[in-house]
């Protein structure tokens, strides 16, 4: 017998059908032989309906009431699903988040889960209950309820496999596993038997949105396998691990992400310490910061360009105007049209040549690159924002055609 965690995203329960293939997944599972948990997120777009009917009434609210409101589409789910599978002849005990033992930061609406104190989940597991934990939420030190981030459900269930030491976590979704690309805009893309958990992580956070990237990270931690799979189809899904079989592949997804912005500031002097002031700046206003590239210098000045998260692009400029243009640089400029495009697989650590077929691919398409960044297992190019749709196709047809 072993410990299955299963998670259903919004899709998965988006309406009363749904809900019961759910159970009928759920209950066979356990009907062969398993203890289930299920974790569920809310049923289809119901958490933006929510958040709409806030910005209706208070776009300014305080972010504790927020999470009281945002949590509430978890309970309409837990319950829901908690009904099917008694229609389906089974015992199912539902669980809130704080019932089920998610204590967490007070960081409202960006908690951290601190600990999971399984006590009840175990108990309503040894009465041979299925039991069903709302995701995405938990309990601060004082009582009140906080949410984990958009996404944040995926989190949920590792947490709960990690505390209840589960032999598998499957996360059913709407697509049928992770994929070289993304399949609604990328020809002939192939779905990964398996991936390790640090190209999964790079691919999350770089907008592949099959995972909340904290999920990945708690599995690594963890050690948790995770499966990526659809509640749709009876295809199998990605098994996500440490060490995958698959060595011969050599990079495993190409992917993309519009919300970064370019910084580039034009004749600084070029001295030591710069690079420090600019960017111990942006540290103070929690600005991170991504891709960096520094001109040579000529007559005395240097150009530093950089990327930070879209949505922080006019706060940077804003932290970094005044001491810049004291500093004798010629101007700071902001372009939020670009996009990341990267490619991340373990192979290439040692293999030559990925970086020029990618760069290759690019040429081919005639698009210019404006900066570029590498990792062991990641290469991103920054382009402009219309170009990014062709260039992953282009890169994806160069490596997987
Ligand atoms: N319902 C939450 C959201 O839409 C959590 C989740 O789906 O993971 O963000
Ligand atoms: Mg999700």
């Amino acid at each position: 017998m072993s410990l299955i965690v299963q998670k259903f995203g919004g899709t998965s329960v988006a309406n009363a059908e749904r809900v019961m293939n759910v159970a009928k997944i759920v209950t066979d599972t356990y009907a062969a032989g398993n203890d289930v948990i299920v974790v569920v997120s809310a049923q289809g777009d119901f958490t933006d309906v929510l958040v709409e009917k806030q910005q209706e009434i208070n776009p300014q609210a305080s972010k504790r009431e927020q999470d009281m409101l945002l949590a509430a589409g978890e309970q309409i789910s837990i319950a829901l699903l908690a009904m099917a599978i008694e229609k389906l002849g089974y015992h199912a005990t539902s669980l809130l988040g704080w019932q089920a033992g998610f204590d967490t930061s007070s960081a409202h609406t960006a908690a951290r889960i601190k600990r999971v104190n399984p006590a009840r989940i175990q108990d309503a597991i040894d009465r041979r209950n299925i039991v069903i934990v709302a995701g995405f939420q938990g309990v601060n030190r004082r009582g009140d309820i906080t949410t984990l981030g958009r996404g944040g459900s995926d989190t949920s269930a590792v947490a709960i496999a990690a505390a209840m030491h589960a032999d598998l976590c499957q996360i059913y979704t709407d697509v049928e596993g992770v994929f070289t690309a993304d399949p609604r805009k990328v020809e002939n893309t192939k779905k990964l038997a398996e991936i390790s958990y640090d190209e999964m992580l790079e691919l999350a956070t770089l907008g592949a949105q099959v995972l909340h990237n904290r999920s990945v990270e708690m599995a690594k931690k963890y050690n948790i396998e995770l499966e990526v799979l659809s509640s749709l189809t009876k295809a199998p899904g990605t098994i996500v691990k440490e060490k995958t079989k698959m060595e011969k592949m050599l990079i495993s997804g190409v992917a993309k992400d519009t919300e970064v912005a370019r910084i580039s500031v034009m004749g600084v002097p070029n001295i030591p310490g710069i690079a420090f002031k600019l960017f111990s700046r942006l540290a103070k206003k929690g600005i991170n910061v991504d891709i960096i590239l520094q001109s040579q210098g000529h007559d005395g000045k240097k150009d530093i360009s950089f990327t930070v998260a879209r949505s922080h692009g006019k706060t940077a400029v804003e932290v970094l105007k005044d001491y810049v243009l004291s500093q004798g640089a010629s101007e700071i400029l902001l372009d939020d049209h670009v996009a990341k495009i990267s490619i991340v697989g373990a192979g290439m650590e040692s293999h030559s040549g990925v970086a020029s077929t990618m760069f290759e691919a690019l040429f081919d398409a005639q698009i210019n690159i404006q900066m570029i960044s590498t990792s062991e297992i990641k290469i991103s190019v920054l382009i402009n924002e219309d170009d990014a749709d062709q260039a992953v196709r282009a890169i994806h047809r160069k490596f997987f055609d």
